[in-house]
């Protein structure tokens, strides 16, 4: 095998064990027997290995580049996010937007009464369904699944981690009966969880759904991982 230094150890909770080895030159492994080789720490490599790792094997990822995350993590999806984002500001500094909104400057000054006249951003609160303690008063058996915004790719590219999703099911079938969300977006991440709801989805069902990346609305599918398989695999 291709092998040179050892960057990363990740635990699964069954046991498994996953290392990611960074190739720089080409010699022979001598760590021993793995149960499962992944060429690739992209998102295909990454997810598979972990994911192995939590289901109890002994993982190796190998990556011949220095940096993990693959083209996602350091060329594709994440960066250029970022430099959309970052000139979505430049384009509001350049045009009147910023004005329009009281911003102005020749250097950066505040015009508080056309600021004050604008709403102010600020986490949403938003939720669909049953909360804890409804639940727990009609003696439902229910689990959880949880996914904070810290771990979701493009909450970090846009710098605002605040928050969290959270999701309650029937322990037994799996059922979704409440999906919580605090977090500047939740306004929007409500919409597929009502959706869901109103089709009597369950965790399973949102789990197995392939959501756009890089996006906020991963979280969601990720708590539902986390409520559904016991584990999310971002966090
Ligand atoms: C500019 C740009 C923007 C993009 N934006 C989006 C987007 O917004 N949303 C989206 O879903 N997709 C986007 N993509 C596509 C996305 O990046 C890819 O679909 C994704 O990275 C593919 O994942 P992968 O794991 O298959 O391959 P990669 O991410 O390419 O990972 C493969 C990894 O394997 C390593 N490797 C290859 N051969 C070996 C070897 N022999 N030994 C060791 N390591 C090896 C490579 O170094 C690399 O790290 C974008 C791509 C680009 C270029």
């Amino acid at each position: 095998m291709l092998a040179s230094t050892v960057k990363k150890f990740w635990t699964g909770h069954n046991g498994g064990l996953m290392r990611c080895l960074v190739t720089q030159h080409r010699n022979y492994s001598n760590e021993g027997d793995n149960d499962l080789v992944v060429i690739g720490s992209g998102p295909g490599g990454y997810v598979a290995a972990i994911k192995a790792a939590q289901l109890g094997m002994k993982t190796v990822c190998v990556e011949k580049n220095p940096t993990l995350g693959g083209t996602c993590l350091n060329v594709g999806c994440i960066p250029s996010k970022a430099l959309l984002n970052n000139s979505h500001f430049y384009h509001l500094a350049t045009s009147n937007d910023l004005k329009n909104r009281g911003i102005e400057f020749d250097g950066i000054r505040l015009n508080l009464q056309k600021s004050m006249a604008t709403k102010e951003k600020a986490p949403e609160v938003a939720w669909v369904g049953k909360t804890e303690e409804q639940l727990q008063e009609e003696g439902v058996v229910y689990k959880i699944g949880k996914f904070p915004l810290v771990a979701n790719s493009r909450a970090k590219t846009n710098d605002d981690t605040d928050g969290f999703v959270k999701v309650l099911a029937d322990k037994e079938t799996d059922k979704l009966l409440g999906c919580h969300f605090i977090g500047s977006v939740a306004g929007e991440l409500i919409n597929e969880a009502v959706l869901a709801m109103e089709y009597g989805a369950s965790c399973e069902d949102i789990a197995r759904v392939c959501h756009a990346h890089p996006t906020v609305s991963e979280a969601l599918r990720e708590a539902n991982l986390a409520a559904y398989a016991g584990k999310a695999i971002n966090c």
